[in-house]
């Protein structure tokens, strides 16, 4: 199997797992950890590129998403390599099981859960173990040893229940699967999650009026705003293109292969996004 093959079948597994928990990948993966900042750190998997944000605090320490259940082990492990703190909170970007996977074992260990009510909601459909128990609207801040994180929900995108996490004093922002970076994996619009293509560039333009250099994507290395940019860009041409070809009054397949030829998008991303995109772009 290719790396790209492996990413697609994990993010597959992942989607799958929104509801038919139990149907991921069985063995944990290999992690790593890159340095962002001094206290900001990221556990990035080695062949899948899925990535936690870990910040610390003389309180404790923050982390955003916390891959699948069987990770959990392997991201405390190498957390212990850069602090001796606790984590104290866990922040889930969107329900999604490559990211939220951890919740349950992390909440037996007395850590609390937040994510945007609309990603908890969608826990409580697939019966999904390890809902977040801290939820919100619009904004949310976390306060820790005298380090601020900022929580914002800015628009509907991969999902309806996306969120950013921002932290003013590392100017780096975790974006979740609102921006995948890097070709092995393309945009997906997950439409049974609430995810929208027409409201996508809007929602990034929001958080493109936050102050950062550092991104954190969901899944890929991280990089910078000017890429945020750029695949803020790709989203409004994605957009474009299919409301030309609805326009055109192009057929379904003329859509599909479009989709594979100029955005990369594979058996995956069609199954999940082509039915919505055809209906929400009409
Ligand atoms: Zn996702």
């Amino acid at each position: 199997m290719n790396k790209r093959v492996i990413v697609l079948a994990v993010l597959g597994a992942a989607l799958a797992g929104a509801s038919l928990y139990g149907q991921f990948p069985t063995g944990p993966s290999k992690l790593d950890t890159i340095k962002v900042r001094d206290d900001l750190f990221v556990v990035h998997n080695a062949f899948v590129p899925g990535n936690s944000t870990v910040l610390v605090t003389s309180e404790g320490v923050i982390l955003v998403d916390d891959k699948f259940p069987q990770d959990v082990d392997n991201i405390l492990a190498e957390i212990k390599k850069v602090t001796n703190q606790p984590v104290r909170y866990v922040v889930n970007t969107h329900h999604h099981g490559d990211h939220s996977g951890g919740n349950a074992r992390l909440q037996a260990m007395n850590v609390d859960v937040v994510a945007t009510e609309a990603a908890r909601r969608h826990f409580a459909d697939a019966k999904q173990p390890g809902a977040p128990t801290v939820t919100f609207d619009e904004t949310a801040y976390l306060q820790l040893g005298g380090t601020r994180v900022e929580l914002y929900h800015f628009g509907r995108a991969h999902t309806n229940g996306d969120l950013v996490a921002y932290f003013p004093a590392q100017r780096a922002l975790a974006a979740g699967d609102m921006f995948t970076f890097g070709a092995d994996v393309p945009q997906l619009i997950d439409y049974a999650g609430g995810g929208s293509a027409k409201e996508w560039p809007r929602t990034i333009d929001r958080v493109l009026q936050l102050d950062f250099d550092a991104v954190v994507p969901g899944h890929g290395n991280v990089t910078t705003k000017a890429e945020l940019r750029k695949f803020r860009d790709t989203t409004d041409r994605l957009r474009n293109r299919v409301r030309e070809l609805i326009l055109k009054k192009a057929s379904r397949a003329e859509v599909e292969k479009m989709l594979r030829s100029e955005f990369n998008f594979a058996d995956l991303h069609i199954g999940r996004s082509l039915d919505g995109l055809l209906a929400e772009l009409q």
